[in-house]
């Protein structure tokens, strides 16, 4: 079953001499507890894809799914409390609230949506993204990738059907990287998450289960079980 999906996804920005065609028919699915990269040179469509996926930005023409249910057929309100229940999204930049802590962060969201968080569940992302013992610090006395594994544990922390992460690892040193990266991939082996992630880096991209290639906003390759060297 697929998490999320495009059907004959097309986007056009600008009109007439100014058109860019960033998706030009591309149709793909990201299967329910899998990690998925998306990978392809810039201005190959990568961010608009997700977003249009994520539902963040509409399609020109065609169709994006969450699960069974049709973006373009919501109302602002509605796709609002989807991407709310639903979604959850990770970007480079980690918009932590300096002024709250780990802890109050990672829940911020759902507070805001007077949710609660499932506190089994809370307990068991806390344990995988390994910040038990910083849970009352605050942002800034944590490293770049403690600050994006807060992040990561915040985009979990609603039980989300999937997780969209935009190069998640673009700020970080290759040791902080990694580790977010293995975070990511226990969320989906360990968890049974799905994480579709926005990458250009083959290193990154070798984490995930599928690998899919954009090019001049098309679907051009796929490849399963990468490696970094094969992703090249
Ligand atoms: P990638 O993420 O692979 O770098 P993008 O999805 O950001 O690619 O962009 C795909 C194409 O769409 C590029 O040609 C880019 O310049 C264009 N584009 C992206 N966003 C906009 C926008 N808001 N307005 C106009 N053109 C855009
Ligand atoms: P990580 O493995 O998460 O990237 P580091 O090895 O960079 O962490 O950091 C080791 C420890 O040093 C962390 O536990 C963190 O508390 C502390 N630390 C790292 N960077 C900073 C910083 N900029 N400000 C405050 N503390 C930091």
């Amino acid at each position: 079953a697929a998490a999320a999906r495009v059907i004959d996804a097309v986007k056009v920005y600008g009109v007439d001499d100014t058109e860019v065609r960033a998706l030009d028919g591309v149709s793909v699915d990201f299967p329910a507890a899998r990690f998925t990269a998306i990978m392809g040179p810039s201005g190959s469509g990568k961010s608009t894809l997700m977003h249009c996926a994520a539902g963040l930005d509409s399609l020109t023409s065609g169709g994006a799914y969450i699960g069974d249910t049709e973006l373009s057929g919501l109302d602002d309100r509605r796709l609002t409390l989807l991407r709310r229940d639903r979604i959850g999204f990770v970007f480079q930049a980690f918009n932590l609230l300096p002024t709250l802590t780990v802890a109050e962060n990672i829940t911020l969201p759902m507070d805001l949506a007077g949710a609660r968080p499932d506190p089994e569940w809370l307990e068991t992302l806390i344990d995988v993204v390994g910040l038990r013992d910083r849970l009352h610090h605050r942002p800034s006395e944590l490293s770049g990738g403690q600050q994006q594994r807060v992040a990561v544990a915040r985009a979990f922390a609603g039980q989300p059907d999937v997780v969209f992460a935009d190069e998640p690892t673009g700020n970080l040193d290759s040791r902080s990287g990694e580790e977010v990266l293995n975070l990511l991939g226990r969320t989906v082996r360990e968890m049974g998450r799905t994480v579709v992630m926005v990458t250009h880096d083959p290193v990154a991209a070798a984490h995930a289960d599928e690998v899919i290639f954009l090019a001049d906003g098309r679907l051009v390759d796929r490849m399963q079980n990468p490696t970094a060297d094969s992703v090249l």
